[in-house]
């Protein structure tokens, strides 16, 4: 059914590309994240709820064909459907079917709840090609529930000692997320840098309710210096403003970062952040079994992360297994 090729998984009997990292004439997209979907393609097919994200990303010029979850439309020989994969909003697992069988692609996932998306939904097949961005037994979440909690009294902390509470985290998914969940604590406005104010917009759009957010823009207040001015706020902003000339106006800060990256210690202390909050939207080592388990796969393919781990000790518990490699070096984006 798939094959892997220079530009990235190719589908014969559907002549299209699923995830290319290379501009291709059909692209089959799981969700809206970089690593995933790349600019350039010919013409892109998503499920409904991601059109809006890559939309943003890629302008309005781009042609984009997409389909609601669960329904199914045959191209080439090969009949391709869309089902959530509680990523981030419009993510999909891409099911194949076709001569060989029924193949599904998860993309990114995870098992934890997300109300800024639609929950992961099992689905049966033959081969199972499934993330393993965190395929280590060492990564295990904690509920979102005590995670947020943990942000919102660092929050107070510093805001009892008049800093700025800085988080950063990924503009497509995590930020929306914390900002839905910090509902539950919260009504206070959260300041943003900037570039997440489209993406924030678009989530609303498609009817996530998040708390109200407004732009970090210098504040010149009369007799108070600039910089004193956003103390006790929080700000959330995206990893490429840490240590630029941007952070200036924001004072006095402490700042953390939001990912499943923050699991490990020493990872934490080498970045030098404050505080780190493990907030995946991956699936941890728990979820990947189960998850893997519940497809009822006889073969399972592993990409992204810790393939090799992962593939190895699927393989050592009796199931076929292997790995598909990426072109994509870098960390997750999105997490
Ligand atoms: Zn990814
Ligand atoms: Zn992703």
């Amino acid at each position: 059914m798939l094959t892997e090729t220079s530009s990235g998984l190719w589908c014969a009997s559907g002549r299209f590309h699923i995830d290319p990292w290379e501009p291709v004439d059909h692209a089959v997209i799981t969700h809206a994240h970089g690593d995933h979907a790349r600019p350039g393609s010919a013409a892109y097919l998503c499920s409904s709820s991601c059109e809006p994200l890559l939309r943003r990303r890629f302008g309005p010029e781009v042609t984009i064909q997409s389909i609601p979850y669960g329904q199914s439309l045959t191209v080439g020989d090969v009949r391709i459907s869309f089902h959530p994969a509680g990523h981030v909003l419009g993510s999909a697992q891409i099911r194949l079917e076709g001569a060989d069988g029924v193949w599904v692609v998860a993309g990114d996932y995870k098992r934890a709840p997300d109300p800024t998306c639609a929950p992961f939904e099992p689905v049966p097949c033959d081969v199972f090609v499934t993330e393993s961005t965190f395929g280590l037994p060492i990564y295990r979440w904690d509920s979102t529930e005590m995670v947020i909690d943990d942000v919102a009294s660092w929050w107070s902390t510093n805001k009892e000692a008049g800093r700025t509470s800085v988080l950063f985290c990924y503009t497509i998914g995590k930020v929306q997320r914390v900002l839905a969940e910090l509902m539950r604590v919260t009504d206070r406005p959260v300041y943003v840098h900037g570039m997440m104010l489209g993406m924030i917009d678009t989530y609303r759009q498609s009817g996530v309710s998040m708390l109200p957010v407004e732009p970090v823009i210098e504040r010149t207040g009369r007799g108070r210096s600039r910089a004193a001015s956003f103390a006790g706020e929080l700000v959330l902003a995206p990893l490429s403003a840490r240590g630029t000339p941007w952070m200036r106006r924001l004072g006095d800060i402490s700042d953390a970062f939001a990912s499943g990256l923050m699991r490990v210690r020493g990872v934490r202390r080498q970045r030098g952040y404050d505080r780190g909050f493990v907030l995946s939207d991956h699936a941890d080592w728990p979820a990947l079994l189960q998850t893997i388990a519940e497809t009822g796969a006889s073969r399972v393919l592993a990409t992204h992360g810790y393939a090799e781990p992962l593939a190895r000790y699927l393989s050592e518990q009796g199931l076929e297994s292997g790995v598909i490699r990426t072109a994509w070096e870098g960390e997750p984006t999105g997490d």
